[in-house]
């Protein structure tokens, strides 16, 4: 089983990983990063992109992540494709195992892993996703303009969704399987304020309907949870926000992490609690989650990375188990 060492280890590679990379292989650390099973992170799964800065006409999340991948190549960053199954930072090197049982090891970490939005779970959903299903009503709002949209979910993160979608559809309307949200209260008024905004309670998304070509929702099958009626809402495009999980159950009992499992940085840094082991992008922070925010934050590991480095030296080369 081979062992690769570098000075910087990157997990992850998103726009936080791939960010992270870029700016560590031009300050001459030769990164490796490991891409875990989704190369090029959670863009791969959209189409549109058309709020990342520097492109006037919407681009494609897949080509976005190829050109960041492509660029960190280009400076030197080693790609490898492996997963991250343990992880060993109670001392430095910090060690990684990849599921193919080759180990990582690096002088600084930086965490990528990103976070992955929840999904029902129906297949039509699948079918749909990038072609009027989305999790991400910043990201993928404005392709709703003026048009009927639905939002799942009952927390924080769907009545956020919907108040920020009802300025810019039509008409919203909330589907959330009990007769209450769980959403902060100031939050559900807001919502109940707003005049293109209904609730439908008791309810759950049975399925999406909609066109093959061009692909698109046209209406949601909905069953009521406490009586089982089936009933048929015409929509354009789905939300779903019934929460997200990051990626860190690696890192537990080893790095500080809310009560959700994000990881904790310190405020205006990407440190965690564990010196020389930086987090970056989705697996930090659940108020943004967009692509620029975790390339911001890779840039910012990436040079925290390099200045612990000046300040701590490297270590040895880990030993072959
Ligand atoms: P991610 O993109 O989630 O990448 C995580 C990386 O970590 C992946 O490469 C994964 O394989 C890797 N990984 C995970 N576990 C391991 C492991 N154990 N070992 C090694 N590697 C691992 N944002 C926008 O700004 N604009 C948009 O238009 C937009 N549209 C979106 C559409 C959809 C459908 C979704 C789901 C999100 C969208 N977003 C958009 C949000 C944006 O994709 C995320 O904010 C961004 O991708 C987060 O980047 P990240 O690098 O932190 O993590
Ligand atoms: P959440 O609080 O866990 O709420 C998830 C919602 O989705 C719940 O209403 C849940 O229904 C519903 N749900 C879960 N699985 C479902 C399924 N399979 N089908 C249908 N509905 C399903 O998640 P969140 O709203 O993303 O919030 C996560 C955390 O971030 C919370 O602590 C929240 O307060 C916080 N947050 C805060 C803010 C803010 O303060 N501005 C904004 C966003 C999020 P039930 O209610 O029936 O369980």
């Amino acid at each position: 089983m081979a062992i690769h060492h570098s000075k910087v280890l990157i997990l992850g590679a998103g726009p936080a990983g791939c960010t992270a990379a870029i700016y560590a292989a031009r300050a001459n650390l030769a990164p490796i990063l490991v891409t875990g099973l989704q190369p090029g992170g959670q863009l791969t799964i959209t189409t549109d992109v058309e709020n990342f800065p520097g492109f006037a006409e919407a681009i494609q999340g897949p080509w976005l992540m190829e050109q960041m991948q492509a660029q960190a190549e280009h400076v030197g960053t080693t790609f490898l494709y492996d997963t991250i199954v343990s992880i060993d930072l109670s001392k430095r090197p910090f060690v990684a195992v990849g599921d193919s049982g080759d180990t990582y090891s690096g002088d600084t970490l930086v965490i990528a892993t990103g976070a992955s939005a929840r999904w029902l779970g129906i297949d039509s959903e699948r079918k749909f996703q990038g072609f009027g299903v989305s999790a991400c009503a910043t990201c993928d709002g404005f392709f709703f303009r003026k048009k009927e949209v639905a939002v799942v979910g009952g927390g924080n993160s769907a009545v956020e969704e919907a108040i920020y979608l009802a300025g810019i559809a039509s008409k919203v309307t909330v589907i959330h399987r009990r007769d209450t949200f769980r959403a902060e209260k100031i939050a559900q008024d807001r919502l109940f304020a707003l005049p293109n905004v209904s609730v439908i309670w008791d309810s759950a998304v049975e399925e999406v309907l909609g066109d093959a070509n061009p692909p698109g929702v046209t209406s949601l099958r909905l069953r009521n949870t406490k009586t089982g009626v089936l009933s048929e809402l015409p929509v354009d495009g789905l939300f779903i926000a019934i929460g997200h999980d990051p990626n860190t159950s690696l890192f537990k009992d080893q790095l500080a992490m809310d009560d959700e499992g994000y990881l904790i940085t310190r405020p205006g840094t990407t440190q965690t609690s564990v010196p020389g082991v930086f987090a970056a992008g989705d697996v930090q922070d659940k108020t943004f989650r967009q692509a620029v925010t975790a390339a911001g934050t890779g840039c910012m590991s990436a040079l925290e990375a390099d200045r612990f480095l000046a300040h701590h030296g490297q270590t040895a080369v880990v030993a072959a188990e």
